[in-house]
């Protein structure tokens, strides 16, 4: 199988230099040349297959021959070996909505499921290759300590994760900082989160510390998390099969940066049958607004219950646009020069009433969620977190629905005690966090200071 750019400078790499490349090197996302397509029969034979085997046969083709199959087969086995639960991402039944768990990997949120896996395939790479990776990001919370759970430990790989100090949920800080690997570096800043982007953004942009130090991001625009993601769709619908005699499912996606969204757009794409893809979005509602209306245009970003959703631009939207405008990339360039220039783009009318085909979008405020959390409890006694409810609340009368479940509520229960007066108890992951032994500098919120810090602790690596 072989990758190109959805902006067209970038053609005929493999899978593993896709993975290498992360964001493709004329600025556009790496895509498939060609998606392989799943007949009715194997989805069937699919149908029977526990999780890692599954992953195994959806990833194959997209893997091609970068990857001997064994060692595919390892990865996968070691990436969901970590998981709590036997099944990986098992559906329950609560009331008549089937709910689809992604929340049983280390830190207790759905980025897990991609970032085992591509940590386990950057260490392989890394290993078979040669080279080192030093992973610098900002966070705002879950990507951070699921990126840091990914790569613990790992051989030819550091890991720099800057936070503002103080103004993450303690759990969450301590999720990261209570890794004590050699190789994790947290850093907490005296600024805001958006001090941080702009850091990592600028040493990035440093091009030569970024060559000396080989500097990589791990941010949703990996083409493996797409892959790992698109596994749990099939999943889901294999579970859910009998009870649907042959009707297509719906799946109702809490979207923040349209990569778990994409994911199942691309499975569609392939042939699992699905009804529809229910876009949900908090108030931060920028995808909702380009479904309604054709229009992308950036707005202002509001804190939400649901924060991994807080988002102004959705990294992986360039790959949707590509597939919605007939993988042209020089119709995609043009559509991102006009967001460049102007501030929002648009499509045409016929391009528009796809999108509309593509998605139902539906977006939830905070008292809708709460309101979804507070129902969902007195009817089932089943707790959701608040991103999930918001998917939840979208879905609201569809039928033959499974609802994706991205983070365990444990994780916000600030917001699950306000809609239901008491807490999710924890998993095992999360227990014990706040009296483990934690590290972590804290720096101010300046260039010279994360740059010097970077530079030293490499410069201290054997
Ligand atoms: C990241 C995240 C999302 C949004 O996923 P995208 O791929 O960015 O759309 C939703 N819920 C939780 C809990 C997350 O961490």
């Amino acid at each position: 199988m072989s990758y190109c750019s959805t902006r067209g400078g970038v053609a005929s790499v493999d899978f593993a230099d896709a993975v290498r490349m992360g964001l493709a090197t004329d600025g556009g996302l790496l895509v498939p040349e060609a998606l392989p397509s799943v007949t009715p029969q194997t989805l069937g034979e699919w149908r029977r297959l526990r999780f890692q085997d599954l992953a195994l046969e959806v990833m194959a083709p997209f893997v091609g021959d970068a990857l001997p199959r064994a060692d595919l087969v390892e990865l996968i086995d070691r990436s969901y070996a970590t998981f709590a639960h036997p099944e990986v991402t098992p559906v329950v039944e609560v009331g008549d909505t089937s709910i689809l768990e992604l929340f049983h990997g280390p830190t207790a949120a759905f980025k897990d499921v991609a970032l085992q896996f591509l940590g386990n395939l950057f260490e392989y790479l890394l290993a078979r290759d040669g080279g080192q990776l030093n992973i610098v990001g900002a966070t705002s919370g879950d990507t951070g300590s699921a990126a840091i759970a990914g790569v613990r430990g790992k051989d030819r790989i550091q890991i720099f994760i800057l936070h503002p100090q103080g103004r993450i949920s303690p759990i969450q800080e301590r999720q990261m900082t209570t890794v004590l690997d050699a190789n994790v570096h947290n850093v907490a800043l005296r600024g805001t989160f958006d001090d941080g982007q702009r850091l990592v953004k600028a040493l990035f942009n440093d091009l030569s510390f970024k060559e000396r130090y080989q500097l990589g991001a791990v941010n949703s625009i990996n083409w493996a998390r797409i892959l790992a993601q698109m596994v749990y769709y099939f999943y889901a619908w294999g579970r859910v099969a009998d009870r649907l005699r042959g009707r297509p499912v719906t799946f109702a996606v809490p979207t923040g940066n349209f990569g778990d969204i994409f994911a199942g757009y691309l499975a569609k794409r392939m042939g699992l049958p699905i009804e529809r893809l229910i876009l949900a979005t908090n108030r931060n509602d920028i995808l909702t607004r380009f479904v309604a209306s054709g229009a992308y245009a950036t707005g202002e970003v509001y804190a939400t219950l649901s924060p991994a959703m807080d988002i102004q631009i959705a990294s992986n939207f360039e790959r949707y646009l590509y597939y919605l405008v007939g993988e042209d990339p020089q119709r995609v360039r043009a559509l991102l020069d006009e967001m460049g220039r102007t501030g929002r783009l648009r499509v045409t009318g016929e391009e528009h009433a796809q999108v509309q085909r593509d998605f139902t979008a539906v977006a939830v405020d905070d008292a809708a969620t709460l309101a979804q959390i507070r129902e969902t409890y007195e009817t089932t006694g089943y707790i959701l977190d608040p991103h999930t409810a918001v998917g939840v609340r979208a879905g609201a009368g569809q039928a033959d629905l499974v609802c994706l479940a991205t983070a365990h509520p444990a994780k916000f229960n600030e917001a699950v005690r306000e809609a239901i007066g008491c807490a999710a108890p924890a998993p095992a992951s999360l227990r014990g966090l706040m009296d483990k032994p934690t590290r972590c500098v804290v720096l101010d919120a300046d260039i010279a200071a994360v740059r010097d810090y970077i530079g030293e602790a490499l410069a201290a690596r054997p």
